[in-house]
């Protein structure tokens, strides 16, 4: 899965569609249309991709996440792998981040 030019999450199919860790493939995930629900409403992530440009710094996808934190926008997050060959670009995957998060 890639957001502008850049890797956000790798992993198997089972993995990605099962079990998708980042704010990015999730929202893809609930955008795409089910034909078992009929009626459903699609649901869209919010906002516009980032012009590449002049690509802003630190995660692409942080004017479109309702989980970013300050550090998003500054800093490219690490690859951090969640399960055997399961790996995601995001700082929610950061103890750190995550504890910050908390007491914000
Ligand atoms: S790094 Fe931050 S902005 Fe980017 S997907 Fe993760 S939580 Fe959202």
């Amino acid at each position: 899965m890639m957001y502008a030019g850049k890797i956000a999450e790798t992993g198997a199919r089972r993995d990605i569609f099962y079990r998708p860790q980042h704010p990015y493939t999730k929202g893809l995930l609930h955008s795409v249309p089910r034909l078992d629900l009929e009626g459903a409403d699609l649901v869209p992530i919010d906002g516009t991709p980032p012009d590449l440009f002049s690509p802003p710094e630190g995660c692409p996808f942080t004017a479109r996440c309702s989980y970013a934190m300050e550090v998003c926008s500054r800093v490219y997050p690490a690859v951090a792998e969640v399960s055997a060959g399961h790996r995601v670009c995001c700082w929610l995957q950061d103890e750190r981040a995550k504890r910050a998060l908390l007491t914000t």
